[in-house]
């Protein structure tokens, strides 16, 4: 299996030192294996996603000596492909309409005991299933939002995955955890036509991705992956979730963290050397 990795940036800010981490330990991953690396742009979140803010991710990752193959993949074009994927799933009955706002989950969520913080799931709270008895039938609903049934999309599975890295472990996948600990994920949003995980899921396929480098806020979140691949006949890659480059006070840093852009320390005199000892490379 020849290595192929990705770095998987959304245009919707800069990139800071944990962005430039991932990158060059993905970067750094393929070039010992022999392998190659790609990168694709999350931008399926078309409010938030700036041309600006793409330029200046290729212009940061040129910089730091990174070079990927072209053409880069962009999730904005591949609309037809997620919307394929939903209706196998919708024929196959495994997606419900979901009309429900924030407000009402968390008004459904933490009804049984008022005050009380629901349980929460990689998605923020696990869905009380409020919509879960909507119609199914018929041709699959335009500019609704969807969510996965996940006690009858995860049924039987017993799957695993394989972490490696420092946490290198193989990692279970089973419907009773997906069900009660996951819950009844979106897989395509209102506003979108897709989501974060069908989309991930979709693309690491399309573009042979054997080694997904990411940071570890993602681990909970590959169970759901697995599922999805599972559902669509897709192959596991391999994982390797690596910590999270976090500030002096340990905080993880954010897109809005502008002193830990790339930018500010390339402004300020840093060479990619100099970001790469910041990092820990
Ligand atoms: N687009 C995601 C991000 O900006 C990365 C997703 C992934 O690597 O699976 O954090």
């Amino acid at each position: 299996m020849t290595f192929r990795t990705r770095f998987a940036p959304s245009p919707t800010g800069p990139l800071h030192l944990g962005h430039a981490y991932s990158a060059l330990l993905a970067h750094d991953m393929a070039l010992k294996a022999g392998g190659s690396f790609v990168l694709r742009i999350e931008d399926i979140d078309q409010s938030r996603a700036r041309p600006e803010w793409e330029a200046q991710i290729f212009d940061d990752l040129a910089w730091l000596g990174l070079s990927w193959a072209e053409p880069v993949m962009r999730q904005s074009d591949r609309a037809p492909v997620y919307r394929k994927a939903l209706d196998t799933l919708w024929q196959r009955g495994l997606l419900y309409p979901c009309l429900c706002n924030r407000r009402d989950i968390m008004e459904a969520a933490s009804a049984p005991q008022e005050g009380v913080t629901p349980p929460m799931g990689p998605d923020g709270i696990i869905y009380p299933g409020t919509c879960r008895g909507r119609d199914r039938s018929g041709p699959l609903p335009d500019g609704a939002a969807l969510r996965l049934d996940m006690a009858r999309a995860a049924r039987g599975i017993d799957a695993v995955f394989t972490e490696t890295g420092t946490n290198a472990r193989t990692v279970r996948v089973d419907a009773e955890t997906l069900i009660s600990q996951v819950g009844d994920v979106v897989l395509a949003r209102r506003d979108m036509g897709t989501s974060y995980h069908l989309s991930v899921v979709l693309d690491d396929a399309a573009q042979d991705i054997t080694h997904v480098v990411r940071g570890e806020d993602l681990f909970e979140a590959t169970q759901i992956h697995v599922v999805l691949q599972r559902l669509l006949g897709l192959p596991t890659p391999i994982y390797h979730h690596h910590p999270l480059i976090r500030d002096e006070a340990g905080k993880r840093l954010a897109k809005r963290d502008d002193a830990r852009a790339i930018a500010t320390y390339r402004a300020a005199g840093d060479s990619p050397a100099d970001i790469r000892a910041r990092v820990g490379l």
